[in-house]
């Protein structure tokens, strides 16, 4: 056999190992949206939309995937404080549970300079749009150069500004079209819960990121804030979970 034929052999092969474990680990993906939809049924869940942690049962978390994960809604991508290549995760992205990508971003505490730092965060911007995958920002003391970013790219697809705790840049995130997701800053941080009254129900996240807590504490925080029954805070993050997070196809 010559050279070439062998290749394309090799390629052909490679690529029907590729379909076969998509295609099963769409059948997965299927199971896991039936079991949920049972419980879903009952009553709508509270959303986490980061979190390094697996949630509870009522709750649909993006969980922020460190090696491959198959049983659970998840997010990829390289932290900014990591200087991976992304395109080794690749074939995470095309998996039917990776629903996001992140989280990912600009942070100027992180050790990786901040030249490295731009070429992984935009590789993963390209990465969004590419895969129709919404985007979780990680964005520390860099609020000036993620926008200019978010301005020259122009992504389509929604970006999520998780672990949001600067009162003052609110304004500007939310204009930009950046959604902010609160953690549990808001559960001590009065001035940052005052600033979110301002926003309705649709313009914002929840999430707990690397907190050992249940999200369910910082919905209490919002819902009191803002003086509404928890019910109707969880209805409209659920309905806005789905829009934003187009992979999500339940319900
Ligand atoms: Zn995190």
């Amino acid at each position: 056999m010559n050279l070439n034929r062998k290749k394309n052999k090799i390629h052909r092969s490679y690529l029907m190992s590729c379909v076969i474990k998509l295609n099963k680990n769409t059948i997965l993906f299927h199971h896991f949206l039936q079991k949920k939809q049972l419980s879903l049924n009952m009553s709508v869940p509270y959303v986490n939309v980061h979190s390094h942690f697996v949630e509870a049962s009522n709750v649909v978390g993006v969980f922020q995937a460190t090696s491959n994960v198959v049983n659970r809604p998840f997010s990829i991508g390289i932290h900014p404080q990591f200087s991976e290549v992304f395109h080794a995760r690749v074939e995470q992205l095309l998996h039917p549970f990776c629903i996001a990508i992140g989280e990912c971003g600009l942070d100027k505490r992180s050790k990786t300079p901040m030249n490295e730092q731009l070429l992984i965060f935009e590789k993963q911007i390209e990465c969004s749009e590419k895969f129709k995958l919404p985007l979780i920002l990680h964005c520390v003391k860099s609020w000036e150069e993620v926008r200019a970013i978010h301005r020259s790219m122009n992504p389509q697809m929604p970006w999520i500004f998780h672990g949001f705790n600067k009162v003052q840049l609110l304004d500007q995130v939310v204009s930009t079209g950046i959604i902010p997701s609160f953690g549990v800053s808001l559960c001590h941080n009065e001035k940052l819960l005052d600033a979110s009254m301002d926003l309705d129900l649709t313009q914002f996240f929840l999430e707990t990121d690397d907190a050992k807590l249940n999200v369910s504490v910082v919905y209490n925080v919002m819902a009191k804030g803002k003086k509404i029954n928890l019910d109707t805070l969880k209805l409209a993050q659920y309905k806005q979970f789905k829009k934003v997070f187009v992979k999500w196809k339940n319900g």
